[in-house]
């Protein structure tokens, strides 16, 4: 159960009786805010604005021709627990499938051909010496200087650093480009020289401040976990999704809100301070409706936009938070059209190999349930930071260069059963170097205003379970009035 505990200061007072509280936006963090809001205080007046049809902003299940098809995340870490503990308590965690053992890891495009993520190398740590002395997507300098590692000094200092800088510090260039870059670029769509260590790899960075550096800090935590260090690659044994699609978890937390709370099609273009309460302008209304409270659970730059005119300091603080955008192609073929055996999760494609493409997911192979029998389903990711051209690519362009790109990596050949393009422009955050100190100053600006909260993927993490975090903490924030010094 997540207590809304109210923040450690007599100062705080709790909402009045009955007030009327709006949340911008029903993505998993305005759906999160409204589940703990009304949960503590089914009294307040609760109303979701969301300016499509449908429930989970970026959680979107497609059901088609016997395939399940997500056009956005389609799984959650399980180690940060806020997701996980909200399905238990809306009794959704029933409905929670785990990765498929049978499959882990990853394969990497090198020189033009896929080889398997070195084992035991988790994120940025490589525990396993002996895979490293056996991969072929090292050099044998390239392996010295990843086992350099061992021996590298203490950065001084504290301030931050991105993550290309911190990685060939560490474990070289020919790591970075090899293995870091798509790896952990691709899982943020993110520029590696813009990326923060601090905003998104804070571990790793710890690691190296107490002294253990990568490799021993990774067999440290391996030693203390007692786990095992045959798989590769992003940890898959960590993430669940809903048997049926995220979207239906977005779904399950609708049904515990009141009824009518949800409102779709509104669209809302600015928030104004109004006496003692906040006003809200929604597209398409001539008179501003009035609310005590406003929660923004809306992207970095939808949110700056709407509280340009009321709020201009702190719209201009939100601007300076990027988006960046992808591509999603989703591609059903019979399993014998495809010559590769599949015994991973996907393929994770460095920049340097100069290819269209971030990744390819093998969704079938990740879960049961996402392709009939004798299928298989593809999610190829396109675009990202690295390559915004590719956003304005046709649909024909992104399709035939699909194809060819799963021909030669894959051996798929002919066409796919179906092709669903999904096309998410501006839609990832981009945590830049100095995005922590950029987010305590948003959160400083926005304490001293009482009436207005954010919630959302811009702030302190994009996975599932930290935007219901962020939507946790805004509905504590919302029921407990606290004064500018709580952060
Ligand atoms: C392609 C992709 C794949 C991802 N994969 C994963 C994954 O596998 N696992 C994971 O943990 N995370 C993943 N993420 C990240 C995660 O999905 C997002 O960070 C998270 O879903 C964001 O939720 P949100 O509620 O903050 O924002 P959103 O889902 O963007 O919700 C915002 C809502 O606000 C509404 N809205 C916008 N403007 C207005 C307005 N003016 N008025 C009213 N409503 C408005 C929108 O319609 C939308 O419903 C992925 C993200 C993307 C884009």
């Amino acid at each position: 159960m997540t207590e809304l505990a109210p923040p450690n200061s007599d100062a705080s007072q709790e909402i009045a009786h009955q007030s009327r509280v709006a949340i911008v936006g029903a993505g998993i963090s305005g759906l999160s805010t409204a589940y703990y809001i009304q949960k503590q205080r089914p009294d307040l007046q609760l109303a979701v604005l969301e300016a499509s049809t449908q429930p989970g902003g970026i959680l979107q299940t497609v059901h088609r021709n016997g395939f399940l098809i997500e056009r956005g995340p389609d799984m959650f870490i399980t180690r940060d627990p806020e997701a996980m503990a909200l399905c238990k308590e809306i009794a959704f965690d029933d409905q929670l499938i785990s990765t498929n053992t049978a499959f882990r890891g990853a394969y990497l495009v090198h020189r033009g051909k896929l080889q398997k993520m070195p084992h035991g190398w988790t994120m940025m740590t490589p525990t396993s010496l002996w895979s490293i002395a056996k991969t072929p997507l090292l050099s044998l300098r390239g392996k010295l200087r990843v086992l350099g590692e061992l021996f590298a000094p203490k950065r001084k200092g504290d301030e931050d650093e991105s993550l290309a800088s911190f990685t060939k510090r560490r474990l070289g260039q020919e790591a970075f480009d090899n293995i870091i870059q798509p790896l952990i670029g691709g899982i943020y769509t993110a520029d590696p020289d813009k990326l923060s260590m601090n905003a998104t790899l804070k571990p790793f960075v710890d690691m190296e401040r107490q002294g253990d550096g990568l490799i021993r800090g990774g067999l440290k935590q391996l030693r203390q976990k007692k786990g095992d260090t045959t798989s590769s690659g992003a940890r898959y044994g960590m993430f669940v999704t809903p048997k049926d699609g995220m979207q239906s978890m977005a779904e399950a937390i609708v049904k515990q809100l009141p009824i009518r709370s949800l409102e779709y099609n509104v669209s809302v273009t600015a928030v104004t301070p109004h006496e003692n309460g906040i006003s809200v302008t929604v597209d398409g209304e001539s008179t501003p409706r009035h609310y005590d409270k406003v929660v923004l659970a809306t992207s970095s730059q939808i949110t700056s936009r709407i509280l340009k005119d009321g709020y201009p300091e702190l719209s201009e603080s939100l601007k300076q938070i990027p988006l960046a955008g992808a591509s999603i192609l989703s591609m059903g073929y019979p399993r014998s059209a495809i010559r590769n055996p599949l015994d991973a999760f996907g393929v994770i494609v460095p920049i340097k190999e100069n290819r269209p493409l971030i990744a390819i997911s093998f969704s079938s192979q990740k879960f049961p349930g996402r392709a009939p029998d004798g299928h298989v389903l593809f999610r190829v990711f396109i675009g990202g930071a690295l390559q915004p051209e590719l956003m304005d690519w046709t649909d024909e362009q992104l399709i035939e260069s699909t194809q060819q790109q799963l021909e030669e990596l894959l051996g798929v050949s002919g066409e796919p059963l179906f092709t669903e393009i999904t096309r998410w422009n501006n839609t990832m955050p981009q945590y830049h170097v100095g995005h922590v100190e950029l987010v305590d100053s948003i959160e400083q600006q926005i304490a001293a205003l009482p009436n207005l909260e954010v919630a959302g993927n811009a702030y302190r993490g994009v996975g599932i379970p930290l935007c219901v975090r962020s939507g946790i903490q805004a509905a504590r924030n919302v029921i407990h009035s606290r004064p500018a010094d709580q952060f």
